[in-house]
């Protein structure tokens, strides 16, 4: 028996409503003691009420923030312990590192020479043991980011609430930070709920990602699962290319399902208990296909599912090169594919009639 994760903070049931509109329906959110979750999802989606409201800096309209089990909804902010990094870093421009990173401490009372002992080692934890004596103005945009966090890290919170942190910076030293705070958290071990618009820095940085749309959850998952299998057309076009093709449900085999479909019949695998593999015959679904799991020409022979296309673009893209199809059966689907790129180019040219295929396993279906 697998060891079930413990669960620090929960939201339960939880609503928020501003001025009559509800922007957030009715959640359920369980964050696992020392996870990194991102909390994924476009702007006005409700990923920040959702900080707010495990931070304390709102109410939940219903429903319940648990902690450790305990309600916690009417828990001032000061007692919660979590601790925030904002986008703006919001550090204090008159003090130095120092004293920027040791203000929690202050507050809480500490001696000033345990307050000087963490404060050195929390700014090597972010490697600024150099910057103690600047002032947040002669520090970069990367380094300023490092104090926030130096200075958040230091009250030793259960949980560290972040949101679009690393929104300022450009996009080179973004993927530093990324990296840097994804091993930080390794290292430190708190639970880190991160929030962010971009795809790709959700699915480098957590364990899990919290997919958020129009103020609901479409899907709590590891990147692969939200990835390969998303629970709906919604987390399936919001992550990367990928293929729909329109099906409607045919029998379920034992591990597979056919679909039936105006360019084809397919098998599809099911993994566990899927909520497709239960769906009636004939409902309507997307089968789903990534690019790169879609073979073309030879080495489409033997595969158990095939399609007859004709090469409609062509495209080198650096490490992998991009061909788009379209089906034989039905022109105006287009079907794109990527390969891995090779020095004698791409054995394919426009107009080309082909065939391509897929594995039963590299395919996933959601229902309409
Ligand atoms: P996100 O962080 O995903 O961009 P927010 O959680 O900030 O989304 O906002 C979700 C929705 O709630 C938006 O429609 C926003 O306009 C609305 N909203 C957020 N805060 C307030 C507020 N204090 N008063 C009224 N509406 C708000
Ligand atoms: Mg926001």
């Amino acid at each position: 028996m697998t060891e079930q994760p413990k669960t620090l903070v929960e939201l339960s049931g939880v609503a928020k409503v501003y001025g009559g509109v509800e922007v957030l329906h009715a959640i359920d959110l369980a964050l696992r003691d020392g996870e990194f979750m991102t909390v994924l999802g476009p702007s006005g989606s409700g990923k920040t009420t959702v900080l707010r409201l495990i931070g304390g800096l709102v109410q939940p309209t219903r429903g319940k923030v648990l902690l450790d089990g305990r309600d916690i909804s009417a828990m001032p902010i000061n007692r919660r312990p979590f601790n925030t990094v904002f986008q703006d870093y919001a550090l204090f421009p008159h003090m130095t590192v120092e004293a920027n990173v040791g203000y929690g401490l202050k507050v809480r009372g500490e001696s000033r020479a345990r307050i000087r002992d963490r404060v050195i080692e929390t700014l090597r934890l972010v490697a600024l043991e150099e910057f103690a004596g600047r002032y947040p103005s002669q520090l970069s945009g990367g380094q300023q980011q490092r104090v926030a966090l130096a200075r958040a890290i230091i009250c030793e919170p259960r949980l560290i609430l972040l949101d679009e942190p690393l929104g300022a910076l450009d996009a080179e030293l973004r993927r530093q930070m990324q990296r840097f705070l994804k091993n930080l958290q390794r290292e430190i071990r708190t639970t880190f709920l991160f929030v962010t618009h971009d795809q790709e820095e959700a699915v480098t940085m957590a364990d899990r990602i919290c997919v958020m749309n129009h103020g609901r959850i479409e899907q709590i998952g590891s990147p692969e699962e939200v990835y390969y299998r998303p629970v709906n057309e919604y987390v399936a076009r919001f992550f990367g290319d990928n293929n729909l093709i329109d099906v409607a449900l045919g029998e379920a085999g034992e591990e597979d399902r056919e679909l039936v479909s105006d360019v084809g019949s397919f098998r599809c695998r099911l993994e566990g208990r899927s909520a497709v593999g239960a769906a009636t015959r004939d409902s309507p679904g997307k089968l789903l296909v990534r690019p790169e799991a879609v073979v073309i020409g030879e080495a489409a022979n033997g595969m158990r599912n095939r399609m007859k296309v004709r090469v409609e673009e062509t495209g080198f893209v650096g490490p992998v090169s991009q061909v788009t199809v379209s089906a034989a059966a039905k022109p105006e689907l287009r079907i794109m594919v990527k390969l891995p790129s090779r020095a004698g180019g791409i054995p394919l040219a426009v107009g080309d009639e082909t065939e391509i295929g897929w594995s039963d396993r590299e395919c996933h279906v959601v229902t309409a």
